[in-house]
């Protein structure tokens, strides 16, 4: 799948396209995939426009952390004991949406490694 041109989770954020938000702080918004590919499939976003996880400054050191502290409460709001993190970064790695995100994935077993 290729790379989307428009940043379709800026107007997740922005309210303008409809979304099931299922966690939000100062940073990070989390809400479900439209398309799951695990019985919990949640994207956990920062607020701030970074293009891919390849964009991230040391700026950004301690938004990272609030993303993988998000996915933790989420993983435990979910009642998963078990859940993988995934972050896709260009297009070769299957990333096709524009602005880093975190796949927060559970309730089945998962095959190492991944395709
Ligand atoms: P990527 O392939 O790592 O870039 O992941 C993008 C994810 O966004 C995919 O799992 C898509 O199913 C998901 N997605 C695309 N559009 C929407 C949407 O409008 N709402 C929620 N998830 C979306």
């Amino acid at each position: 799948m290729a790379m989307m041109e428009k940043n379709i989770f800026l107007d997740i954020v922005e309210g303008k396209i409809p979304a099931e938000i299922v966690y939000q702080d100062d940073h990070c918004l989390a809400f479900r995939d439209i398309s799951p590919k695990a019985p919990t499939h949640i994207l956990v976003i920062p607020l701030k426009e970074i293009r891919t996880h390849a964009d991230v400054t040391e700026e950004d050191c301690e938004l990272l952390g609030r993303m993988q502290l998000a996915a933790a409460k989420i993983a435990k709001q979910e009642g998963l004991d078990g859940y993988r993190l995934i972050i896709n970064c260009e297009e070769s790695a299957g990333q096709t949406v524009p602005h880093l995100h975190l796949h927060v994935m559970g309730g089945r077993d998962f095959t190492w490694p991944p395709g």
